[in-house]
């Protein structure tokens, strides 16, 4: 006998778990009819290719008991098993995927309901009723059983046992009731039975319990007797297989959270049922909010692949794009070989065929959802409208078109998300390109000295993510409308009389602005600009990389240091022009100080970091010390 611990970031987990991060206990059967399920699909896919395992498919099943006395739940199946090896690497470790993440959260915070929820502690939820739980199994591949036992945390120990077939009985002690919680609640026919049809309605195999039925007597008419029957408690017929009118809202969120494990309901729910050149059903999710491994490397995609009702894969990844990554769902089709592999997969014409369908599917959905509700579209675009956005620039721009209307930005004038379309045709007569800034956010953007003319008249983008500008760089137009950067320095609405008259100015102040560039050798430019209003600088760029692709570029750390054009702007209606102009002529040491201040300032507006803050500080202070 061997008594082992749980690895510990487990223990932390269980604990929480067990004082209830979890509210509703009840899940806790879904979750072991659901791991039997699995194990059962397993030992039946084996039998497909392996001719030494042998399997009646009709006698696959799940078996529920209970016992008053002893105050057990027994949940047993005939699937694959497990040998002592798997039931340590499987038991032993709590929430292995991601453990690393949950690590950290459980470090910032341990009580971060939010995450925690994204780890699917399956098995581990039997806690949450047991004060013991047993699991007695025997692999179909192993001559041996094992009985592991845990009470909790303590850890568990796996000893050898005279389990004769294979498969997995697991037997929960109930813990003793209490004021708040009657456990002994479960040990009830009705109750059990309430929780399979609820939960596990949908699993294809048939879970059985030994019910009582109330009739006659045979022998002895008008008298009742009560008889025991065992009876398949559930439908058997998969939720994607029933009519989208016979199931309730409830069933597909239920059936959602099982089996995707998430604690909340899903945002949106889309089915699909498919007959032509690909035949299919789909039930598909878009998540309320992003997993916690999202937006890493580590994230799957992909949509469950059943065939004709068995399922093959639980992640076949060439059935979404990579833009469509955060639908969680299954397909199943006839079309699809049972003994289909990784490798036959990427060939499968039938899987493209699916593929494709399901790709125009979602992004319909999608488009009705902004139609008819606008507002759940944008919970839905504040969590994943960076994934299309990206996707209209990945693959260099290949899908821009089927996502150009799925897109959203923060629109100046409504003060919210809008897309391109609304955008454009909102725009004035006069009006000939869609106008865009970026920064770090809403606020800093919109106090921009540069936006306050264009403001008057026309929309502006408010762009805030990282992947914005890049979205735009490869639409480069929508519906023939040129994309401006209003904080470009070419940027210009002024009439002609205006122009010439700038000009002028920065002609004349050619030589002076050459020495300022001295001064300041992180622009590029210096010159005088009339599109401030009352302020006095800004900081504009030249050319196709902004100030904030120069920042996404450096967060990259790629070590290619693609940096922006800048521009130094400086109000030549403000009284600091004229400041400067003197200052140039009579006095070459002031000059060179207010001209580092004006920099300093101009960067201070775009969240551009400056190498030398203590000497500007010096320069500032002094200045109003005089
Ligand atoms: P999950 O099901 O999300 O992987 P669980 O904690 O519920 O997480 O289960 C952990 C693992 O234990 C399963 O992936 C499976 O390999 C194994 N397991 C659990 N129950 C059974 C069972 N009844 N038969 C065979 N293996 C099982």
């Amino acid at each position: 006998m061997s008594k082992k611990m749980f690895k510990s970031e487990s223990k932390k987990l269980l604990n929480l778990m067990i004082n209830s991060i979890y509210t509703n206990r009840d899940i806790f059967l879904r979750e072991l009819i659901s791991n039997a399920s699995d194990a059962l699909d397993k030992i039946y896919l084996e039998s497909l290719t392996n001719k030494n395992v042998k399997v009646d498919k009709s006698k696959l099943s799940i078996n529920v008991a209970y016992n008053k006395d002893e105050r057990t739940i027994t949940i047993s199946d005939n699937g694959c098993g497990m040998t002592d090896k798997e039931l340590d690497d499987n038991l032993g470790t709590i929430a292995k995927s991601g453990s690393e993440a949950f690590k950290e959260s459980l470090d910032k915070g341990s009580k971060n309901v939010d995450i925690i929820g994204q780890f699917g502690v399956g098995f581990y939820s039997a806690f949450m009723v047991a004060k013991e739980i047993k699991v007695d199994t025997k692999n179909y591949k192993s001559d041996k059983s094992y009985l592991w036992k845990s009470s909790g945390i303590d850890g568990y120990t796996v000893d050898e046992s005279n389990k004769k077939d294979n498969g997995t009985v697991i037997t929960l002690y109930l813990k003793d009731d209490t004021d708040e919680v009657k456990y002994s609640d479960y040990l009830d026919e009705n109750k059990l039975k309430e929780l399979i049809k609820k939960y596990s309605d949908y699993i294809r195999y048939p879970i059985m319990m030994e019910v009582t039925h109330h009739e006659e007597d045979p022998k002895n008419k008008g008298k009742y007797i009560d008889k025991k029957v065992v009876e398949t408690i559930n439908t058997m017929v998969p939720l994607w297989k029933k009519d989208k009118k016979d199931v309730k809202e409830e069933d597909y969120n239920n059936f959602y959270m099982d089996r995707f494990n998430d604690y909340e309901e899903p945002l949106y729910t889309i089915t699909s049922n498919v007959e032509g050149d690909a035949t299919y059903r789909a039930l598909m999710f878009v998540p309320k909010k992003a997993p916690f491994d999202f937006y890493t490397k580590d994230y799957e995609k992909g949509l469950a692949l059943y065939s004709s009702g068995v399922m093959i894969m639980d992640k076949c990844d060439e059935l979404l794009p990579d833009y469509f990554s955060f639908v969680k769902g299954v397909v199943d089709s006839e079309d699809v070989p049972l003994n289909i592999s990784r490798e036959t997969l990427q060939k499968s014409y039938s899987v493209r065929v699916i593929a494709k369908s399901i790709e125009s599917k979602i992004r319909k959905e999608l488009s009705n959802m902004l139609k008819n509700d606008r507002d759940k579209y944008i919970e839905f675009f504040k969590v994943f409208g960076a994934n299309l956005k990206y996707g209209v620039y990945d693959k260099f721009g290949a899908n821009k078109d089927k996502l150009k209307d799925l897109i959203m930005f923060y629109s100046y004038k409504k003060k919210g998300l809008i897309t391109l379309k609304e955008y454009v045709s909102d725009m004035p007569k006069d009006q000939d390109s869609i106008y865009y800034a970026s920064g770090e956010n809403i606020d800093k953007i919109d106090k921009m000295p540069q936006l306050d003319s264009v403001k008057e008249k026309y929309d502006i983008l408010y762009l805030t993510d990282y992947v914005d500008e890049f979205c735009l760089t490869a639409l480069q137009e929508y519906e023939g409308k040129k994309f401006v950067n209003v904080l470009s320095d070419n940027f210009d609405l002024s009439s002609k009389e205006e122009k010439e008259k700038n000009e002028k100015a920065n002609k004349d102040a050619s030589k002076m602005f050459e020495d300022m560039k001295k001064v300041i050798p992180g622009v590029s430019e210096v010159r005088f600009s009339n599109k401030l209003k009352d302020h006095p600088v800004a900081l504009s760029v030249k050319g196709d990389i902004s100030i904030e692709m120069e920042k996404v570029f450096k967060s990259m750390g790629n070590g290619m240091p693609i940096t922006a054009q800048k521009v130094l702007e400086i109000n030549e209606n403000h009284k600091i022009a004229d400041k400067l102009k003197k200052l140039y002529k009579d006095d070459k040491n002031e000059f060179e100080k207010y001209t580092k201040i004006l920099y300093s300032e101009a960067a201070l507006i775009s969240g551009v970091t400056i190498d030398n803050p203590t000497e500007i500080s010096d320069l500032i202070i002094d200045t109003l010390a005089k």
